[in-house]
């Protein structure tokens, strides 16, 4: 099967000119022509040698994935279903903001880490994203944001990994496309404006920490003790808090001393009190950082139900004092557009989960 060119960031292009004998600045040009020029055809590269076109299109192909739907919100949110393959689609969610524009990106078709408030982890896991698969939604995004309003220039200035799927249990297609979304020549994101949201898989977290200084992080907590993360995000039977907090913590106090974003779902009943915010607030002393509360989205047969605006408002309030502390606003409403109601359209339904998920013996 020929691969996709979009699936190369400039080290594996270089590889490649080296492969086919040319040299390695023509990387950085094909790297333009793809991601700021948006060409969906390789003879529209100009400036390329006609023998190297004609390599190239023989070597590798190029697609974007397909437009299934694409929802606009009265809020400017723009929702896309992308088609990955005859069976499976992924979504896209796009956030205008007045000083910046976000774009949500997904990772895998599906999640295999089975959080119990996630419509995602419902459905399932199916596989893994390719990077061409993950850059062009930045790059289907950007052309179909330019064609709605032609007078935005740069409508994306942050990209968030917060769509379907957990983006560091796919490293080896999502650290490419990491670099590409950083890239001068191809989105030229600012430094920290690209944020790898995680439920915590603690060696990757380890691993980004040193091959990617210039990523945000965001972790997803949600309880503060490890009998209740347990239930609701299970890959804590793997990472318990005290590995993962250690893991924040390098993050915190390394060289780069980076801020992290902790992300907090509000569950009526379940870590909303007002134990669960001091303990939080003791918790991160550890590694200090933004705490984001997330009202739950419900999604059709989830027994979980959001915690009243009061209960949020008075669990902000205990944080608030030593953590900046925030909560989210819901955006595209009216085209399911939020956090956790991203399911795209899996129909392997076969539920795999990926064995060292499960609970280890200590
Ligand atoms: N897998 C990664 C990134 C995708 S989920 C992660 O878990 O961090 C993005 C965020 O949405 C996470 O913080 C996740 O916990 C949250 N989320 C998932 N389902 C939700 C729901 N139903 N309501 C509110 N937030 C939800
Ligand atoms: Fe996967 Fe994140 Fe959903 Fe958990 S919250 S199931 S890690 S996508």
């Amino acid at each position: 099967m020929t691969s996709s060119i979009l699936s190369l960031d400039r080290n594996a292009l270089e590889g490649a000119l080296f492969e086919m004998g040319f040299p390695s600045y023509r990387a950085q040009q094909i790297i333009k022509w793809l991601h700021q020029h948006q060409i969906k055809t390789f003879d529209k590269m100009h400036n390329l040698p006609k023998l190297l076109r004609q390599q190239l299109e023989e070597a590798f192909t190029l697609e974007d994935l397909g437009i299934n739907h694409e929802h606009v919100s009265k809020d400017g949110t723009v929702k896309w279903l992308l088609k990955v393959d005859e069976q499976n689609s992924i979504e896209t969610v796009y956030i205008p903001e007045s000083n910046r524009g976000t774009l949500c990106i997904s990772s895998q078709v599906g999640c295999a880490l089975d959080c119990s408030f996630c419509s995602t982890g419902k459905q399932g896991f199916n596989r893994n994203l390719t990077t061409g698969e993950i850059i062009s939604q930045l790059r289907i995004a950007k052309q179909r944001l330019c064609a709605i309003n032609p007078t935005q220039k740069h409508p994306i200035t942050n990209v968030v990994m917060m769509g379907m799927g957990e983006p560091l249990a796919n490293e080896k297609n999502l650290y490419p496309a990491l670099r590409l979304m950083l890239d001068d020549h191809a989105y030229g994101l600012a430094y920290r404006r690209v944020t790898v949201s995680t439920s915590g898989i603690v060696p990757a977290m380890k691993r980004m920490n040193s091959e990617l200084p210039q990523i945000a992080l965001a972790v997803s907590l949600h309880a503060a003790n490890d009998q209740l993360r347990d239930q609701l995000v299970p890959i804590n039977k793997k990472y318990p808090l005290e590995q993962l907090m250690a893991v924040c913590n390098s993050y915190y106090e390394g060289q780069r001393k980076r801020q992290i974003t902790y992300e907090y779902v509000m569950l009526d009943g379940i870590n909303d009190s007002k134990d669960d915010a001091r303990a939080l607030k003791k918790l991160l002393k550890r590694a200090p950082g933004k705490i984001n509360l997330i009202p739950f989205n419900p999604f059709p047969n989830t027994s979980y139900k959001q915690s009243p605006a009061k209960r949020i408002d008075q669990f902000r309030d205990i944080l608030n004092d030593t953590y900046i502390t925030t909560v989210r606003k819901t955006r595209g409403d009216d085209i399911a557009a939020a956090c956790g109601q991203l399911a795209g359209d899996i129909t392997d339904k076969a539920r795999r989960r990926i064995k060292i998920y499960e609970k280890t013996s200590q």
